[in-house]
């Protein structure tokens, strides 16, 4: 038996109000939502971040995300909306399996997105460029 909430979710042993249900993928309401609509959408096999998620599963969850997404963006006649994943304990992933986030946005509605800085230098900038790069080679 997992212990994890959102396999739990997926097997039915917590209940869920779902959005949407295939084979491979499953959107339910957030039981805490930053607007009415706020829709989870999950692989149903586990894993914890995109890091260990297969491409396949990947797939299908982005292109389920399109699609509910779609109904949400139209259905609530909605302005926009983000779309949010975080990633480890220490970027506010509380649950610890893959999860997107679609976001309601309305106009106006306070909400904000993180903070952001310019780089310090020159330097700075092409240190961390460097560090990356080197690993899509
Ligand atoms: P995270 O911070 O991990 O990206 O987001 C976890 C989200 O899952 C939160 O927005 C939280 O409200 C939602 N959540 C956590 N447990 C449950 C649950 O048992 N049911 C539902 N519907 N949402 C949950
Ligand atoms: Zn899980």
């Amino acid at each position: 038996m997992s212990e994890c909430t959102f396999c739990k979710i997926v097997n039915g042993e917590i209940p869920s109000y779902k959005v949407y249900e295939d084979r491979y993928i499953l959107a339910f309401l957030d039981r805490n939502p930053v607007h009415e609509g706020h829709t989870l959408v999950i692989p149903k096999k586990h894993s914890e971040t995109i890091l260990d998620t297969d491409d396949e599963t990947l797939r299908k969850l982005v292109v389920a995300t399109r699609k509910i997404s779609k109904a949400i963006y139209k259905s609530l006649k909605l302005k926009g909306f983000n779309i949010g994943i975080n990633q480890f304990k220490v970027a506010g992933q509380a649950v610890p399996h893959l999860h997107i986030h679609i976001m309601p946005r309305h106009e106006n509605d306070g909400l904000r997105l993180w903070p952001s800085r310019e780089y310090e230098s020159e330097l700075e900038k092409m240190k961390v460029l460097e560090k990356i790069r080197k690993l899509l080679k």
